[in-house]
C-alpha cells in the first residue's frame, strides 16, 4: 500500500497518520518530522530547514525530494508507506510519480482530510507535541491525562515553534497557494478520496479505514 495523506496545517494528518501506520503496518514518513529531528540533532540540513520552517515557508524542493526519495528507498518502505506532508506542491508530486514509476510502482490512494479554514488556526495553535516521542495532543480537544505530560512516554509537551499564530497564518496561505492544487492533480489520477476531518478523531479514522480497505 502506497498512501499519501493531504490536508491543511491542523487538519489532523499527523494524528490519523499514526493510526493508519499502526493498523496497516506501513511506515509513517513525515517530512516535517524528519526536518524536526534534524533540527534537534543540529545537522546542516536542520539549519537550512529551520530558517524556512520558522517563517511557515516550504523547505526548497530539491532538498526535500532528495531526502524523501532516500527514505522511501529504505528496506521498511519497499512494500509500502504512508507519506505525511509530502508532496507539498505540484513539482514534488510530479517528482514523486517519476521516482515511483522508475521502479514500476505507483500511489494507491491520496487521502484528503478536509477541514474548514476557520477551524484550522484554533486547532494548530492549541496543538502540543511531546518533546521526546512526537505524540500530538490538543489543549482542548485531545487532552493528555496529566496536564502538559505525554500519555505515551511521560515527557513534557511543548508547542511547536511553527504553531505560533503568526506562522500558522502563513502556513495556511502556503497550503492554499501550493498544496491545494494537488487535490485536482490526484482527482485526475483517480486516487483521491475526501474525508470529513471535522468529525471525531475515531470517526475520521473509521472513514479513512473504509477508503483504504476499498482499494486493498
Ligand atoms: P509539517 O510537520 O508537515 O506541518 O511540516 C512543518 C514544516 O516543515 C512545513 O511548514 C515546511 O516548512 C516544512 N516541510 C515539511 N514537509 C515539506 C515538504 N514536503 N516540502 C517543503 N517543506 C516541507
Amino acid at each position: 500500500m502506497r498512501l499519501i495523506i493531504l490536508g491543511a496545517p491542523g487538519a489532523g494528518k499527523g494524528t490519523q497518520a499514526s493510526s493508519i501506520s499502526a493498523k496497516y503496518n506501513v511506515p509513517h514518513i513525515s517530512t516535517g518530522d524528519i526536518f524536526r529531528q534534524n533540527i534537534k540533532d543540529g545537522t546542516e540540513l536542520g539549519k537550512k530547514a529551520k530558517a524556512c520552517m520558522d517563517k511557515g515557508e516550504l523547505v526548497p524542493d530539491d532538498l526535500t525530494c532528495d531526502l524523501l526519495f532516500d527514505r522511501i528507498a529504505k528496506e521498511d518502505a519497499k512494500n509500502g508507506f504512508l507519506l505525511d506532508g509530502f508532496p507539498r506542491n505540484l513539482y514534488q508530486a510530479e517528482k514523486l510519480s517519476e521516482n515511483l514509476k522508475a521502479t514500476g510502482k505507483k500511489l494507491d490512494l491520496a487521502i484528503n482530510v478536509a477541514v474548514d479554514e476557520d477551524i484550522l488556526v484554533d486547532r494548530t495553535t492549541g496543538r502540543r507535541v511531546c518533546k521526546n516521542c512526537g505524540a500530538t495532543y490538543h489543549i482542548r480537544y485531545n487532552k493528555p491525562k496529566q496536564d502538559s505530560i505525554c500519555d505515551v512516554c511521560v515527557h513534557e509537551l511543548v508547542q511547536r515553534d511553527d504553531d505560533k499564530e503568526e506562522t500558522v497564518v502563513n502556513r495556511i496561505k502556503v497550503y492554499n497557494d501550493s498544496t491545494k492544487p494537488l487535490l485536482d492533480y490526484y482527482k485526475k489520477e483517480n486516487i483521491l478520496v475526501d474525508i470529513d476531518g471535522q468529525q471525531d478523531i475515531d470517526k475520521v479514522f473509521s472513514d479513512i479505514s473504509k477508503a483504504i480497505e476499498s482499494v486493498e
